[in-house]
């Protein structure tokens, strides 16, 4: 039988709990918030419920945009702007799977993830700005991203995140504040990369 390109069930129950133990853990480390949708107005999809724009070929997560540009805001929140951090389900099963038939790295490789996307929501809620980079300058950010989602998974003691932890670490260390030409869309590990 074809493997599913959507998680199942149990992999988007897994989905869920990942999400809650990144916001904590990302909230503590940035002191803020994420609950407060004002400040944070965000939420994260799987495949299944993706729009076409919203899926991509070339990573195993991105963060889209949406903006309201009414002078009086659509919601009852009064919020203006809005990211959906958008999970590609199939990339990340191939990317696990790649490793071991047996899915032992999705839980880590999803709370990778998940954290990785929050991050850059924090950080586009924090200033707009940023979503709209130079490619230049969302290189450095794009490091910048995966180097505070080191700091903000490291004392974790899990082997399997442990793992991944070393294998995105070239992603931000020794680059001398540059990442290298022409970026693979895979690291040595063939992980592929983040939006
Ligand atoms: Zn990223």
């Amino acid at each position: 039988m074809a493997q599913s390109i959507f998680f199942d069930k149990r992999q988007r129950f897994l989905v869920g709990e990942t999400l809650k133990i990144a916001e904590t853990l990302a909230g503590d480390y940035f002191r803020i918030n994420l609950e407060d949708i004002e400040r944070f107005p965000y939420d994260l999809q799987t495949l299944a419920n993706l729009k076409s724009r919203e899926k991509t070929r070339r990573a195993l997560a991105q963060v889209c945009k949406y903006e309201y540009h009414k002078k009086e805001p659509l919601w009852k929140f009064g919020i203006n702007e809005f990211y959906r951090i958008c999970l590609q389900d199939d990339k990340i099963l191939g990317a696990a799977r790649a490793e071991t038939s047996s899915l032992s790295l999705l839980k880590p490789l999803l709370l990778y993830v998940v954290t990785h996307e929050l991050v850059h929501v924090v950080r586009f809620s924090q200033d707009p700005q940023r979503f709209y980079l130079e490619p230049e300058e969302k290189k450095v950010e794009e490091k910048d991203v995966h180097r505070m989602t080191y700091q903000i998974l490291k004392s974790f003691s899990d082997p399997h995140v442990r793992v991944l932890l070393e294998r995105y670490r070239p992603w931000w260390e020794d680059l001398e504040g540059q990442a290298p030409e022409g970026l693979p869309l895979t690291n040595p590990a063939g992980m592929p990369n983040f939006l």
